[in-house]
């Protein structure tokens, strides 16, 4: 395999790096301490030099204004927009939309492309995506209590459901909802489309995540569904295949995740490296004379070198060989990543004293929305269980233990 990055790759990762450095860095202090509708439209502005730039949407197909770039290169761009929170809204690539965007491109149909679809691949809309319940382990989702009936045209939708990111001000969500309760368990939900300004559609708050609710693009609501109605022409894909369309939308979507940990990662090294290298703890003596630190700023480095190289990896067998074949290795970046990010943030904020548990950096911001990354898309645990069932399927077959 060849990792080898075109010029015009190179190109276009030397002008994004150069943005978030010049553009969207100076913004991270409002990022974190201004409400999502006060810096909007600083970023509706940086958003036009981007287009202008011709770097929008770099996941998506060309025949929809995207860059259409391979999933190996779209990596490489999550890498470097990471570095900064707002980069990948910037950049119009942005979950949960970029995922919404996905699906609806593969499975909408000409009026649900038209409506829900062009305005949000230009970024006049936002959207959400709407599974995970209180009531029930989002870890199992095919235990879900949402329903979806059928009355007349419409399906009426009713339900709780929560951590529906960015619910706040999209224009719609895609909910997951029991279609078909007499089916086989895998095969009982379905995608529809709601439109948040359907009566019944009720969104309760936005979670307080680690003391933070945030507002806007930058949250995660909880919502109500009672008696939501919309048309039955909604349905996203067909009925009762909402799992597996989610499924496709998660595979590739964690090399997105990934990849953008390995970017946050790399921040963080770097703020660790140049506070080590000033600050001083004795006459003439800095933090990076300390063996300790040392330690830290190469295992943090051999970490991420190991991380970043399986997702490359990872991503190059979805490309070469499909992503059924690739799902082992999609197991293993999603929970290793996010547990070198986790390991390498958290040296940050250490090698910071007290200033890194402030908000007087980005460091605390990656911490307090990065320690969900073992959570959302697959807990840890259920990765884990499903590597190592592979493995000692395979083991005991070949060794004849089973
Ligand atoms: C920041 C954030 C953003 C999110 N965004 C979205 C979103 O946009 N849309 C959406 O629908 N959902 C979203 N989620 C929800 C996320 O997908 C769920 O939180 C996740 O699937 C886990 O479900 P749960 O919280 O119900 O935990 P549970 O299923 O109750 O699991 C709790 C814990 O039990 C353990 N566990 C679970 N299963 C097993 C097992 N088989 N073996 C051993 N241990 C196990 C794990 O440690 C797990 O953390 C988001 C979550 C977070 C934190």
């Amino acid at each position: 395999m060849d990792f080898a990055i075109s010029e015009e790759m190179q190109t276009i990762l030397e002008l994004i790096n150069e943005f978030v450095e010049k553009e969207l860095m100076p913004l991270e202090q409002d990022f974190i301490h201004r409400p999502w509708e006060e810096l909007e439209p600083v970023l509706k502005q940086k958003r036009e030099m981007v287009k202008q730039m011709e770097l929008w949407a770099p996941l998506h197909p060309k025949e929809y204004g995207g860059m259409g770039l391979g999933l190996l290169d779209y990596g490489l761009v999550c890498e470097a927009l990471a570095r900064t929170p707002t980069g990948v809204y910037t950049f119009g690539c942005q979950a949960p939309d970029a995922g919404n965007i996905e699906i609806l491109i593969k499975y909408g149909t000409p009026e649900q492309k038209e409506r829900f679809l062009a305005p949000l691949i230009v970024g006049q809309t936002r959207s959400c995506f709407s599974m995970t319940e209180p009531d029930q382990p989002g870890s199992n989702p095919v235990l879900m209590d949402t329903t979806a009936v059928k009355d007349g045209d419409d399906y009426v939708i009713n339900g709780h459901k929560w951590f529906t990111s960015a619910a706040d001000g999209s224009s719609f969500a895609i909910v997951m909802a029991v279609t078909n309760p007499e089916a086989a368990s895998h095969l009982q939900a379905s995608m529809i489309i709601v439109p948040t300004d359907t009566p019944g559609f009720n969104l309760v708050r936005n979670i307080p995540v680690m003391g933070h609710a945030g507002t806007g693009w930058h949250s995660h609501g909880e919502i109500l569904y009672q008696n939501c109605r919309v048309p039955q022409a909604n349905l996203l894909g067909p009925e009762g295949h909402g799992f597996v369309i989610a499924q496709e939308r998660l595979g590739p979507g964690r090399i997105h995740h990934c990849m953008r940990w390995i970017g946050e990662s790399k921040r963080a090294l770097d703020m660790m490296c140049e506070r080590a290298l000033t600050r001083q703890i004795a006459p003439g003596k800095t933090l990076a004379d300390q063996q300790i630190i040392r330690a830290w700023i190469a295992e943090s480095a051999a970490e991420m070198r190991a991380a970043r190289l399986m997702v490359l990896n990872c991503a190059w067998r979805i490309e070469t060989e499909g992503q059924k074949e690739a799902r082992q290795d999609i197991s293993l970046i999603k929970f290793y990543t996010a547990g070198v990010m986790q390991r390498i943030i958290d040296r940050a904020v250490q090698v910071h004293g007290g200033l890194g548990v402030t908000d007087d950096t980005v460091l605390s911001t990656f911490y307090r929305s990065e320690r969900s990354a073992r959570i959302y898309d697959g807990v840890d645990e259920v990765h884990k269980i499903s590597v190592s069932r592979r493995i000692l399927k395979e083991y005991a077959a070949e060794h004849r233990l089973a």
